[in-house]
């Protein structure tokens, strides 16, 4: 063997044994999964793309808390990864080719606070789990529509759904963060306390550093009347329909939100062969008050 190869076995060998000395040392008490095993494949069903398999990245790390996240900053910092986080796993920005990704799923609580006023989730919270939470003690947040969704990944790109009329996007009830910087400290962000950071994270995505918590306001909530009817619509016309729909009085008022789609889609419309594409319309009406109200309106 001639002094070249040496020396490249050499450098090969070192690079290795430091990749794996730096696995060792990521010392976390959450879970760490590594390509090649079971855990690393699994941990892609998390994400709702299923475009995300055909990424690859460095390693998945269940955190369990702060301090795990910290951990994780220091170590990608250490050995030059990219790092990204996972929340709810609903967007295809999480799993990042080569990146430390950081899922944050088990951390995942949830306090009601100052006389219910504020509630404070943690970074790995759906959409849903907040929800229904806050529906216990008749409170509300204007989430979105999909309880699977992460609320930090939902706040940080703005939020909107079927409260927004009401009480603005999920972002504009934000009263302050905890967030983990790439530093490697953990600081409180709010209207008073790293001001110009609160302004960036309300709506500028999630690129400022590791979101740990998230305290919103609240509001009184009562059960609300809404649904969604799909209508066959062939024949229709189009034109009348939109109109109509545009036209009902209650759209003016905070307590309604609709949406109407117009579109041939595969449908189990009673008297349509099974799998047989027919137009439809299908219209969701949600009403932030009484049944007897909501129906009478809409
Ligand atoms: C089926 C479906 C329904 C949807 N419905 C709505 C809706 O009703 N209203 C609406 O406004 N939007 C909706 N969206 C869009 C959705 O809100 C965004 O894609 C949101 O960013 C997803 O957040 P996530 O945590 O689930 O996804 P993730 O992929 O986990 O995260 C999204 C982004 O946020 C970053 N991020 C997540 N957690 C953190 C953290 N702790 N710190 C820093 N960065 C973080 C990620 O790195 C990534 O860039 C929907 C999307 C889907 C697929």
């Amino acid at each position: 063997m001639n002094r070249n190869a040496i020396c490249l076995l050499l450098v090969l060998f070192s690079v290795f044994t430091s990749k794996c000395d730096a696995t060792e040392n990521l010392d976390v008490k959450g879970t760490v999964y590594l390509p090649g095993t079971q855990g690393y494949i699994d941990a892609f069903s998390a994400s709702w793309n299923s475009r995300a398999t055909t990424r690859s990245p460095a390693m998945f790390v269940y955190v369990q808390d702060e301090s795990d996240i910290i951990t994780c900053i220091n170590y990608a910092q250490r050995i030059g990864l990219k790092i990204t986080v996972r929340g709810g796993g609903h967007s295809l920005r999480s799993t990042v080719d080569g990146a430390i990704v950081i899922d944050t799923s088990r951390i995942n609580y949830i306090y009601i606070e100052h006389d219910n006023t504020t509630v404070r989730v943690g970074a790995g919270c759906k959409v849903g789990a907040v929800t229904k939470a806050l529906q216990d003690f008749g409170l509300g947040i204007p989430t979105g529509t999909n309880e699977d969704v992460g609320i930090v990944g939902l706040s940080l790109l703005g939020g909107q759904g079927y409260l927004t009329r009401k009480y603005g996007l999920l972002v504009d009830n934000v009263v302050a963060y905890r967030m983990a910087t790439m530093a490697g400290h953990i600081i409180t962000v709010n209207s008073s306390q790293n001001a110009d950071l609160f302004w960036a994270l309300r709506g500028g995505g999630g690129r400022f550093g590791v979101v740990t918590e998230i305290t919103f306001t609240t509001h009184p909530q009562q059960p609300v009347y809404a649904g969604t009817m799909i209508f066959d619509a062939s024949g229709i016309n189009y034109r009348a329909s939109v109109q109509a729909w545009l036209g009902i009085r209650a759209m003016a008022e905070q307590a309604m939100e609709r949406r109407l789609c117009i579109a041939p889609i595969f449908t189990n419309i009673p008297g349509s062969a099974p799998g047989s594409f027919r137009p439809v319309a299908i219209y969701i009406i949600f009403w932030d008050g009484p049944a007897d109200q909501g129906q009478s309106i809409i």
